[in-house]
């Protein structure tokens, strides 16, 4: 959001977006199935969830797509369909999940229509700065990479000057370092004052991007706020991952890891015991001891800093990834 366009209103302290018990119904399936939450002003929220969680059809009812079975969002303090419509679609930019864009056009020939839909906004040359492809201002869409096409349809989310940026998972199927570029847009946008609205299952990017997060599944949000808050929610510092050697013929025994010094809980997954642990200089002692005594040979063991994977997957006993 550029300064020269800023809103006298930018101030308020209206949040940007407020749903309140939204609820999608397809025939049986329950896509969303009460939901509540808040985004202030100037904020990265992110939803994040599996496949199939409700992130998408959320963002589809906020974003005035398709209409909630049941429940109330407020965009900047205004409902869709009570005499806002056209200045709430001014003051939204949309980056849909899978954008076919004409592949003939060039990109500035793409940008020049994205801005004829907007009475306002920023220049074309200003949103191929900003996404860095002014080396690629006269290529057509289909010499782009896919990394260069996301930075291009998120430009066409930018062209408008939006105060509140939805993107429904803007990084996935890109290489890392295209990630790192989509990252650093969306944080420049927010560091000027812009809101945003994410959607990912990519839980390293809710943590990098978004100042809180709800995590969806089956429809319903099972967990709420700053990634370091979910993080230490899960009691445990460290993850530490084992699996015994042998031990295919029958599941490891949880029982016998869960009273180690410094460790919090064990569950098993894929066959691992998947250790959480407060005091990883006591328990990894404590652990190579066990197995010692217990003439067990270790086939593999990993240790990692607690991430909202875990968090994710203390609560359903799934992985983010797993359908
Ligand atoms: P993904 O990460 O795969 O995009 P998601 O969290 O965005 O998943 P949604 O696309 O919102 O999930 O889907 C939620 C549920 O609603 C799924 O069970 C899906 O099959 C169902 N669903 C979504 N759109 C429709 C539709 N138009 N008709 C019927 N069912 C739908």
């Amino acid at each position: 959001m550029s300064a020269a366009t800023a809103p006298a209103a930018a101030s308020d302290a209206t949040p940007a977006l407020r749903c309140r018990g939204l609820v999608k119904h397809y025939g049986d399936v329950k896509a969303v199935d009460g939901i509540d939450f808040e985004v202030p002003r100037g904020t990265c929220f992110g939803m994040l969830g599996p496949n199939g969680a409700g992130k998408t059809t959320t963002m589809e009812m906020i974003e005035g797509l398709t209409p909630p079975t049941a429940g109330r969002i407020e965009l900047f303090g205004h409902s869709w369909g009570e005499g806002h419509d056209r200045e709430l679609r001014r003051r939204l930019g949309v980056q849909l999940q899978e954008t076919r864009l004409p592949e003939k056009l060039t990109v500035t020939e793409l940008l020049r229509l994205f801005r004829s839909f907007y009475p306002g906004g920023r220049s074309v040359e200003e949103a191929i700065r900003v996404v860095q492809l002014e080396e690629k201002r006269d290529a057509r869409l289909e010499k782009l990479s896919g990394g260069q096409k996301q930075r291009l349809s998120l430009a066409t989310a930018l062209v408008g000057d939006p105060e509140l940026l939805f993107l429904d998972e803007p990084t996935t199927g890109l290489d890392p370092q295209a990630r790192l570029s989509i990252w650093e847009i969306v944080e420049d946008f927010r560091a000027h004052g812009g809101t945003v609205l994410l959607t990912t299952h990519y839980m390293d990017e809710a943590a990098h991007l978004c100042d809180r997060l709800v995590i969806l599944d089956h429809g319903k949000v099972i967990a709420a706020g700053t990634p370091a808050e979910l993080v230490a929610s899960l009691g445990a510092d460290q993850i530490v991952e084992l699996a015994i050697a042998g031990d295919g013929d029958g599941e490891p025994s949880v029982d016998r890891f869960g009273g180690l010094a410094g460790v919090r809980s064990v569950t098993l997954r894929d066959g691992r015991l998947v250790l959480s642990v407060t005091a990883i200089a006591q328990a990894l002692p404590a652990l190579l001891q066990l197995l010692e005594r217990e003439k067990l040979a270790l086939a593999s063991l990993t240790t990692h800093q607690a991430t909202l994977e875990d968090v994710f997957v203390g609560l359903t006993g799934r992985g983010l990834r797993e359908t």
